[in-house]
């Protein structure tokens, strides 16, 4: 698959991370492109790594000083064969097309991954909302809409939150959108409760990885229940990662920020979980406030010159990283394994550098790879977008049962393409041959656009 990778590292040498997200998916599939030669024919792998169309632009807004300041937005349209494209929105100041792009190739086998009739997209910008008054970032989300506006609709393409787009953001988003068009839309979702949002999507993201997590200890005769976590981020993924935690009886003994981690050893309860909450929803405040309050903490910063993140060196059965990508290395996924850790789940996006993946399988662990274990977000995205399309409201519960048969499934076709091609257990392979042959066969049936 030299040629391929060739091909993308020639044409946009600077995008690491994107790099890293197709040689992972190429080299998994490669035996589905060996046995079904008019994939290579129909130059599936050359069209699946073109972008179908990336939109960048200019942001300008004036902060509460009157300083003028510019950002930069993009929408990677990657690919439709599905459904109109699907992916979230990141505001953070490490954003940028190559991030994008790993971004949007993942969701095209997530979305396929879910069933429902979804295409693959992503977006964002390099501002950050950190320490912006709520005026400075409606001003901003504003300016964004002003221009992303035209290139999005609700059966055109329906961007989401991420790192940094959460309720508010997507609210000031939506309001924009709707001024400009002059029409109520499903175009968002993520959206408040009372205007179209959906009950559970808040939720979905964290709650999947950890239904995921259940399913595959099940083959294994095992539960969640009395098994020690360790959790990454304190965001949204994190924050519902832990609550179903909690609920279904782990102990979580960790999250973290940007700037560093708290090891709680007494367990991270729902009380606790509530402060966290308040803290980083409300307060927008830092994760070393939690070790100010409660004693049985211990807070870690970063330390740059660490050639390991402490964070994920405790002893745990379970690991749940929730942040950010490229957040575990080799010497981390090593650390887990010695630490006695039997399951991770991937709530973020590519958390697991190359190596540290090859560590887990090596160690026949349960590996859960962020397109299959954190598509529960998505999913429930797609089930804003029925409700929308219906004009109703489905209860929480039946909402929840719906994000949990998705998972399930998701889970059954991971189990299933694994062992089709002859690597059983190996879940990472599993989601990228099904997701693969999913997208594959609709562009082919679709002919050459
Ligand atoms: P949030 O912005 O709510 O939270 C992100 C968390 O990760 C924060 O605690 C943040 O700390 C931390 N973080 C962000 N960047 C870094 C970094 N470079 N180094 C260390 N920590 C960092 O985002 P989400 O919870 O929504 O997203 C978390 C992950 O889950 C991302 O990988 C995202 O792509 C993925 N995901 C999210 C979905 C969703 O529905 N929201 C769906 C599927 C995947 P700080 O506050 O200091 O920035």
């Amino acid at each position: 698959m030299a040629d391929i990778m060739d091909i993308i590292k020639g044409r946009d040498p600077r995008e690491r991370e994107f790099h890293q997200a197709v040689s992972e998916v190429i080299e998994s599939v490669k035996p589905v492109l060996d046995q079904n030669p008019i994939y290579r024919q129909a130059k599936i792998p050359e069209r699946l790594v073109e972008p179908e169309r990336v939109i960048m632009f200019r942001i300008p807004w004036a902060d509460d000083q009157g300083n003028v300041q510019v950002n930069r937005g993009f929408r990677i349209e990657m690919n439709s064969a599905l459904g109109p494209y699907k992916g979230g929105l990141r505001f953070h100041p490490s954003v940028n097309l190559g991030i994008l792009k790993f971004l949007a190739f993942e969701q095209v086998f997530k979305n396929a991954l879910t069933t429902l009739p979804m295409g693959g997209g992503k977006g964002g910008s390099d501002f950050d909302p950190k320490g912006k008054s709520d005026n400075e970032v409606m001003r901003f989300c504003q300016s964004f809409m002003s221009e992303l506006f035209r290139h999005i609709g609700p059966d055109t393409d329906v961007p989401a939150g991420d790192i940094g787009v959460g309720a508010r953001e997507i609210g000031y988003l939506f309001g924009m959108y709707k001024k400009l068009r002059n029409e109520f839309t499903g175009v968002l979702t993520g959206k408040g409760l009372n205007w179209g949002g959906s009950l559970i999507r808040p939720e979905a993201t964290g709650y999947g990885s950890v239904y995921f997590a259940a399913e595959m200890l099940s083959t294994r005769n095992e539960t969640l229940d009395g098994k020690t976590c360790i959790v990454s981020g304190s965001g949204n993924v994190a924050q519902f990662t832990m609550e179903k935690l909690i609920e279904l009886g782990a102990k979580v003994v960790t999250l973290s920020d940007s700037a560093g981690y708290i090891f709680d050893e007494s367990g991270i309860d729902s009380e606790k979980l509530e402060y966290i909450k308040v803290l980083k929803n409300v307060r927008r405040g830092r994760v070393t406030e939690y070790a100010d309050k409660y004693s049985s903490a211990i807070y870690t910063p970063v330390d740059p010159a660490l050639d390991h993140n402490p964070l994920w060196n405790h002893k745990a059965e379970c690991a749940f990283p929730s942040a950010t990508q490229n957040e575990i290395n080799a010497r981390d996924a090593q650390n887990l394994i010695d630490n006695g850790v039997m399951l991770v789940s991937e709530g973020a996006n590519m958390p697991t550098m190359p190596d540290g993946i090859d560590i887990f399988k090596d160690h026949k662990i349960l590996y859960g790879p962020g397109k299959a274990a954190n598509a529960g977000g998505v999913s429930v995205s797609g089930l804003e977008m029925t409700q929308n399309s219906m004009r109703l409201a489905w209860t929480r519960e039946e909402v929840d049962n719906r994000l949990k048969l998705i998972m399930k499934t998701i889970h059954s076709t991971c189990v299933d393409a694994a062992e089709q091609y002859g690597v059983p257990g190996n879940y990472e392979a599993g989601a990228n041959i099904a997701g693969f042959v999913k997208v594959v066969d609709a562009m082919l049936d679709q002919g050459l656009v």
